[in-house]
């Protein structure tokens, strides 16, 4: 077998890797394998693009990987883990510049005549959607990272006619696109790519500033999705097998995410990306949205009352836990409570959190049985036999207006209906709305009381209450 056939036989096993490997990341008993054989695909693929006869220069490509694992190890250890998504969305935009890199040097290494392509046509084609794609992946994804990490505002800018501004210019970096493909004239070519490069920068940051930054999440799935696709298409700039297919399958991945995303809180994906949903929100509770009503407070001492008395019990996260990492104690407290006589269980919103499977991972790491994790379809009917819902930073995801109120913003969105259990303890540091900005009439209904702190801190003081009652 030549070296040609024995890469492609390696690329074709690495690809069999990655969708075997996606496959079993979708339950949590075998992500962790999961993850572990879609690494070996990708080991197996880059040793296999090592050997391959084009690659004649290793000196920069030892640079570059001394480089990308000394920043990726830092990342590892610096980045928190309420910060992922700010993290994955500079990772999409990274993928996405590294397509537009992989087209420009492709183009100029045309342009002076280092390669005659095959196919010319077809070339230029993927090059001009590998800069396209990877141009608004990129910017469009430091847009959102920017957001996340609130160095620019969460709101969305909307102005008129910014719909129509930005259609006029992914009309325009399609027929520079175009363009570029079809013309034989060098200096035609040229102001064409550049016009295609430009266009593409500037879109991927408009495009984004309509969005709220509580859609980023949503946002931040469909640039990963983009970011695939670009990867694809510089994958036939550079006729590689296996980078058209991984291109693939993240591009799909990330569309099947946004879908899940969006169902899981009752809107479109059309919906998200050009409603300007933040400033509705705003408007709505500035509008006379905010609820009325008396917030009670609960001292440490009477949760613990409240809780051994309790036989079953449900805990319901939320961002807030991510926040105060409060995970652990969470377990702790869980496992005083069985000692207690108490049946346990933990309610899964679908966008809880941050991101999708945020309270998984967190809860996974504190090891918390998987049998324990209830989704929310399977722990609503059980509600109004629960003896009390303890909500750990959890918001939105609880709000029973979306239940009820045809007016508020996020009517229709499935929630976990804590306000059903006998009581309802909610954690949270003050009046802080969740991401949608809006009150939520959850805390201020007769049945639910209010510890106050950090959840963590909180949590603490309810467990140091079980613990000096089994040393009294
Ligand atoms: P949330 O609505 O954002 O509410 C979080 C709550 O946590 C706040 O009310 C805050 O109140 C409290 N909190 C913050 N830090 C805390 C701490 N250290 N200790 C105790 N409490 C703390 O959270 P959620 O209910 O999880 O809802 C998620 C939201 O994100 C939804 O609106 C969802 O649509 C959106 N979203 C999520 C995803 C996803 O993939 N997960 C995707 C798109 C959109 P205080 O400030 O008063 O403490």
């Amino acid at each position: 077998m030549n070296r040609e056939v024995l890469i492609n036989v390696a690329y074709i096993l690495a690809s069999i890797l990655f969708i075997f490997g996606l496959k079993m990341l979708g339950r949590q008993a075998t992500a962790r394998r999961g993850n572990l054989l879609s690494g070996v695909g990708m080991l197996i693929a880059i040793v296999a693009t090592l050997v391959d006869r084009s690659v004649i220069n290793y000196t920069w490509i030892l640079i570059g990987l001394g480089a990308g694992t000394a920043i990726g190890l830092a990342c590892a250890y610096l980045v928190r883990m309420t910060a992922m998504p700010e993290m994955v969305a500079l990772l999409n935009g990274f993928g996405g510049l590294a397509s537009l890199i992989v087209g420009a040097a492709e183009f100029f290494r045309i342009r002076i005549g280092e390669v005659v392509p095959l196919q010319p046509g077809f070339t230029a084609t993927a090059i001009a959607l590998a800069v396209v794609i990877g141009g608004i992946t990129f910017t469009g994804s430091v847009y959102a990272f920017c957001k996340l990490a609130e160095w620019l505002s969460g709101r969305p800018v909307l102005f008129r006619g910014q719909h129509l501004l930005n259609g006029g210019m992914l009309a325009g970096s399609v027929i520079a696109g175009v363009i570029f493909v079809m013309t034989g004239d060098p200096a035609v070519t040229l102001v064409a790519f550049a016009a295609v490069c430009g266009l593409a920068l500037v879109l991927g940051w408009t495009m984004v500033m309509p969005i709220g930054g509580g859609d980023m999440p949503v946002v931040i799935s469909m640039l990963n999705s983009l970011s695939g696709l670009a990867a694809c298409a510089a994958g036939f700039v550079i006729r590689n097998n296996v980078l058209i297919v991984a291109g693939c399958l993240v591009g799909t991945s990330g569309v099947i995410l946004s879908v899940i995303m969006c169902r899981a809180m009752n809107r479109s994906l059309l919906n998200v990306l050009f409603s300007g949903f933040g400033a509705q929100t705003g408007a709505a509770a500035a509008a006379g949205g905010a609820v009325e009503g008396e917030l009670k407070p609960i001292s440490a001492g009477d949760t613990f009352a409240v809780l051994e008395a309790a036989r079953q019990v449900v805990f319901i996260p939320g961002y807030g836990m991510a926040v105060s990492q409060a995970q652990h104690v969470v377990r702790e407290l869980a496992e005083l409570l069985e000692q207690n006589g108490a049946e346990v269980r933990f309610a899964i919103h679908p966008v809880a959190g941050r991101m999708p499977g945020h309270m998984n991972v967190l809860l996974a790491e504190a090891s918390v049985p998987y049998e324990q994790l209830v989704e929310m379809d399977a722990i609503n009917p059980l509600m109004p036999s629960m003896d009390v819902a303890i909500v750990i930073g959890a918001n939105d995801v609880v709000n029973p207006a979306a239940a009820r109120d045809p007016a508020s913003p996020i009517y229709g969105m499935p929630i976990i209906k804590a306000h059903e259990a006998r009581t309802v303890i909610c954690l949270k540091r003050g009046r802080g709305t969740g991401f949608s900005g809006l009150e939520n009439q959850l805390f201020l209904l007769p049945n639910t009381r209010m510890l106050y702190g950090d959840a963590k801190a909180s949590l603490q003081g309810v467990i140091a209450e079980f613990k000096s009652l089994a040393a009294g």
